[in-house]
């Protein structure tokens, strides 16, 4: 599993950041929440499946499984 956000559709409100800090953090000079790892680990994937599930943007996008 990979994640990625979309700049444009961010809404830097954080709770992909909250949810799931391992994976996800808030970058103040972009103003995006970006994805620290390239490839999802195991433990962390329904984490991240529910935080792009929640994201009110939008914003996550993810790819495989
Ligand atoms: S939950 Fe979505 S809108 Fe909110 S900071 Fe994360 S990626 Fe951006």
């Amino acid at each position: 599993m990979k994640a990625s956000v979309d700049k444009e559709l961010c809404m830097g409100d954080r709770n992909c950041n909250m949810l799931c800090p391992e994976i996800f953090k808030y970058d103040e000079d972009e103003l995006m929440s970006i994805v620290l790892v390239e490839e999802i680990p195991d433990k962390y994937k329904d984490l991240v499946t529910q935080s792009a599930e929640e994201c009110p943007g939008g914003a996550i996008s993810i790819e495989g499984d």
